[in-house]
């Protein structure tokens, strides 16, 4: 390590503060890298089996810890942390008010013109860069994370007073609600003292359990804890090969990830938009038509979800996903395209365009 005195939070915080505004982020902080006791509960959870399937999730060390219970498994020289956090938010309607069941929803994070994962990393490069400008520490070392590595980015943020940890897990900032991508860049300056203006935002959630009540598939089990594997987002998103048939139900409109335990939330009732150009709707993916989702090409699939997060899906879950929603809607008009996806060269899709013909049938 530098044999330099340990630099002052106050002479890099003009400059990341500066670097962040340019890229576009609202809110942003600095927070030490410690063992904190949320932390605690990670073990707990993956023991729980609450990861589902996400494998990644449960990866290990050299030494067999879990890589994602301390930032310090994961990046043993980081010493602080630089979150920024840019709202995605536009002025569509939330899913609690999309009303018509013949239409599937996607979630309001992967509307955008460009993936997040690029588009909030672009930005946050930019905050990297400024660092050294802000520092004299020769051995100075950063490692920027959209998502994209084993830290538990929300409790990171935390520290970093973006928001509370809200009790449908979400990361809640009082002033812009929860639509919010986190950017994390690790570094390796131990600061002199933290403090202000970096301290952990107040839990705000009070006795509200809004988002626990109209879970519809009760992945919430208890405030702050979910339960991966009932979680309609995970089950539309991570999920492959068959959902199980009690939870098909619950799923309702979904056809990629999920809203609800936001929507709900009172601190979104005003939440901001957005003008950053990636988060812009891409209207065909508001509110879109089942019908096109279901019998989408490989070469339309490529093409319409090319700079998407709908990819992780994968045309299979996609089709699959849009195959229970029509089941769900419980419409027969429905029933000469899950006729042909009852043909369909994919297992996964013939098993739940038969299972919606019977879910139609019932209804
Ligand atoms: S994302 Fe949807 S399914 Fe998952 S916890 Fe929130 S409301 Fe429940
Ligand atoms: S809905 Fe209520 S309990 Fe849930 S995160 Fe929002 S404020 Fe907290």
């Amino acid at each position: 390590m530098s044999t330099f005195a340990k630099p002052l939070l106050a002479d890099i915080w003009p400059v990341v503060a500066k670097a962040a505004a340019d890229a576009g982020f609202e809110l942003f902080g600095i927070a030490p890298i410690d063992d904190t006791p949320e932390l605690e509960y990670f073990p707990r959870w993956i023991a729980a089996g609450h990861a589902g399937e996400m494998k990644y999730m449960g990866a290990r060390d050299d030494q067999g810890r879990l890589k994602r219970a301390s930032v310090l498994h994961a990046a043993p020289w980081a010493r602080s942390a630089v979150v920024c956090a840019i709202n995605y938010n536009t002025a569509q309607p939330y899913s609690t008010n999309a009303h018509d069941s013949s239409r599937g929803w996607i979630s309001r994070y992967a509307w955008g013109q460009q993936d997040y994962h690029d588009a909030v990393m672009n930005r946050l490069r930019q905050v990297e860069s400024a660092i050294p400008n802000a520092v004299h520490s020769p051995d100075l070392k950063t490692r920027c994370y959209v998502d994209t590595g084993p830290i538990v980015e929300r409790v990171v943020a935390k520290y970093a007073g973006i928001g509370w940890l809200g009790k449908n897990t979400c990361i809640i900032n009082q002033r812009l609600g929860s639509w919010l991508f986190l950017g994390v860049i690790l570094t390796s300056l131990d600061f002199e003292s933290f403090g202000e203006p970096s301290i952990p935002a107040p839990d705000r959630c009070g006795t509200c359990t809004r988002c626990i009540d109209a879970c519809p598939t009760d992945a919430l089990i208890a405030p702050y804890q979910l339960d991966s594997n009932k979680c309609i987002s995970y089950l539309t998103i991570e999920k492959r090969g068959e959902i199980a048939e009690e939870l098909r139900g619950g799923m309702g409109q979904h056809v990629f990830g999920c809203d609800i335990c936001q929507d709900v939330c009172p601190w979104n009732r005003k939440a901001p938009v957005t003008n950053a150009p990636e988060f812009q709707p891409r209207k065909e993916l508001v509110n879109p038509a089942l019908e096109w989702l279901a019998e989408m090409s490989t070469t339309e699939f490529r093409a319409v979800f090319r700079e998407s997060p709908v990819r992780r899906a994968k045309r299979s879950g996609l089709r699959r996903n849009a195959a229970i929603a029509m089941g769900n809607s419980g419409k027969r008009k429905f029933l000469p395209v899950l006729e042909r996806l009852s043909k369909d060269e994919d297992e996964v899709v013939r098993e739940a365009a038969v299972w919606a013909i019977k879910a139609i049938g019932r209804a």
